[in-house]
């Protein structure tokens, strides 16, 4: 399954992929980023079904995919 990881500090909070997110997985952070903005967070990672959407739709590319095998590659577990 692929992940997505936020770059917080790429993030604006605009909440574009939370509602674009067809599985509800995405939330703003109650913490703030370097500009003083809520980035936004997974929270409820188990729905995530690694569609892309959410990284498709975000205007700051703040987004990225990471697939399981490249993760894996570099020693990461889940
Ligand atoms: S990859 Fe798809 S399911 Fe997962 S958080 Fe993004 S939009 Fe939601
Ligand atoms: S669409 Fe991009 S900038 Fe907007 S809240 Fe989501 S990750 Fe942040």
């Amino acid at each position: 399954m692929n992940r997505i990881v936020v770059d917080d500090d790429k993030c604006r909070g605009c909440a574009l992929c939370v509602e674009f997110c067809p599985k509800n997985v995405l939330r703003l952070a109650d913490r703030f980023n370097r500009d003083g903005l809520r980035p936004v967070e997974m929270g409820w990672p188990e729905r995530c079904i690694g569609c892309a959407t959410c990284a498709t739709v975000c205007p700051h590319v703040a987004i990225v995919l990471v697939e399981r095998a490249a993760r894996q590659k570099v020693g990461e577990t889940e």
